[in-house]
């Protein structure tokens, strides 16, 4: 199993030697303000010997303490304006790398507290910050065997119930090994047969949308991104649908429409001088909403009713490939001329939109959403950072603040765009042929707008846009572009983040 088994600590007691954990790792913001005075006695004789104690992590031999392993790991700049809860994620990832490195199994880890709001949550985050550490690519676990580090990990102390954190960090994996792996393991069939997998007995309604004919009658621009990949059995594309439904009364709805790009060569557009590298992880939108449905399936999160549709799809290129100039006519029966067929990620999500969109019109405080890696501007405007852009009805509801502000205590910052009319001027088609284009053609990261105006092609291309505030039925509207934050690190092959995944979850559960 590669998922580390958080468990609750409540005595106190288990820092000493004998209590069954091998280490205890302290992430604190003041070595001498531990809540333990033996933790702090140890670590200021510590400091008198080596002064990286209490500077940068170090190990300390502690007889009489949990494996005699004094671990402290120190959080920087706490006082900082700028600074948010991730410094604890910072130090608690550090922190653990060396437990592991130093042979712990079952480390204890200490989160010192703060009166300070920005870091409430700041022992969940660092606990998830761990998972993050020491999750391993499925390719490798696949190839090697899991190479569990830990037994578990103790939380001394947390405010939260560590079942929580669990269960998020279960969602976390689903989404990593989903959106970090390979294009052949990872096709458009295989990810759902994984989702198929790792919702069996979760209580979600699962089906998978397989026949050609019904893919191409019901999702007519996703099928034309995938028509290339019907030749070959084992490419063809997938819709997942997912359902949570919550005990009681519903009293919310929401509607996640997935981007699952399993493979983007840009299609006839092809990427070429080197564009094509980590487009495996062109999926991560598809994912993350994958591992929230997991994550909501072992919470149970009462009187909310969750939907999702999956997109799964590989741009491939070959003699079938659609081009750039077909008119292609949306579910909602909007006729789409194609600008580019690099920018098929918005032709995935229009129809899913679209079949959301009926069913949300009947459910209760309906929200919508779309979870995409969209678009190569959102890196260039706000770097590693999530970006909401949502309609005039979700703006009245609040509803990217609320997510942003969950996000921000969690550790998954969130940029807020804007949507504005010239968003929809950049859609038409000037030929007048077809009622809207799907994009322009040049690279979004030099296209003023890059990122917001495939928000305005959603709402049209959809029938989204029917919906607006003066409309008889309203529907909140949010689209979500991790593009930036889907993974860290190296930018082709870093570790993958499940982004915005904590952030949406806080958010639809928020009381
Ligand atoms: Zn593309």
């Amino acid at each position: 199993m590669v998922q580390v088994n958080f468990i609750d600590v409540k005595d106190d007691d288990a820092i000493f030697e004998g209590s069954g954990w091998d280490a205890l790792v302290v992430v604190a913001t003041d070595i001498s303000q531990t809540g333990f005075d033996e933790v702090s006695l140890l670590a200021e004789h510590g400091a008198k010997v080596d002064k990286r104690v209490g500077q940068s992590p170090t190990l300390l031999f502690a007889p009489g303490l949990a494996g005699g392993r004094l671990i402290i790991s120190p959080v920087k700049n706490s006082d900082d304006d700028v600074e948010d809860v991730r410094i604890f994620a910072d130090a608690a990832r550090a922190g653990i790398r060396l437990a592991k490195d130093a042979g712990a199994t079952r480390p204890l880890m200490l989160v010192s507290k703060s009166a300070d709001p920005r870091y409430q949550s700041a022992t969940e985050v660092a606990a998830l910050a761990c998972g993050q550490e020491l999750w391993q690519a499925l390719e490798l676990r696949e190839a090697k065997g899991d190479l569990g580090d830990f037994e578990a990990i103790g939380l001394l102390n947390s405010s939260e119930a560590s079942e929580s954190v669990n269960a998020i960090e279960a969602g976390r994996i689903l989404a990593r090994d989903l959106c970090g792996t390979e294009p052949e393991r990872m096709s458009a069939p295989a990810f759902a047969d994984y989702c198929i997998d790792a919702y069996r007995d979760s209580g979600l309604k699962v089906s998978v949308v397989e026949d050609r004919d019904v893919l191409e009658r019901d999702y007519p621009l996703l099928s034309a991104v995938g028509r290339s990949s019907f030749a070959v059995s084992r490419h063809q594309p997938r819709v997942v649908k997912v359902e949570y439904v919550g005990e009681g009364e519903i009293e919310r709805s929401f509607f996640f429409a997935g981007k699952g790009v399993v493979y983007d060569t840009g299609g006839a557009d092809i990427k070429v001088a080197g564009g094509m590298a980590g487009m495996s992880r062109d999926k991560g939108g598809a994912a993350a909403v994958a591992g929230l449905m997991k994550t909501l399936s072992l919470l149970k999160p009462k009187g909310i009713r969750v939907v999702a549709e999956l997109g799964l799809v590989r741009n491939s290129i070959g003699s079938e490939a659609f081009v750039t100039d077909e008119i292609i006519t949306s579910h909602a029966g909007v006729r789409v001329r194609i600008g580019n067929t690099d920018a098929e990620g918005r032709l995935v999500l229009a129809d899913l939109l679209s079949h959301l969109r009926i069913q949300a019109e009947k459910a209760v405080k309906p929200e919508l959403y779309s979870v995409a890696t969209l678009t190569g501007h959102v890196v260039r405007c706000y770097g590693g950072y999530t970006a909401t852009v949502e309609n005039a009805v979700a703006k009245q509801d609040g509803i990217a603040m609320s997510i942003a502000s969950e996000a921000q205590a969690w550790g998954e910052p969130v940029e807020q765009s804007q949507l504005r009319r010239e968003d929809f001027g950049k859609i038409i088609d000037p030929s007048g042929a077809a009622d809207i284009l799907s994009s322009n053609n040049a690279p979004s990261s030099v296209t003023a707008r890059g990122h917001q105006y495939p928000a305005a092609f959603l709402l049209r291309a959809s029938g989204l846009s029917a919906n607006g505030c003066m409309s008889k039925m309203p529907l909140a509207y949010t689209h979500i572009d991790i593009a930036g934050s889907a993974t860290e690190g190296d930018p082709l092959y870093g570790k993958p983040t499940a982004a915005p995944l904590v952030g949406l979850y806080k958010h639809i559960t928020r009381a």
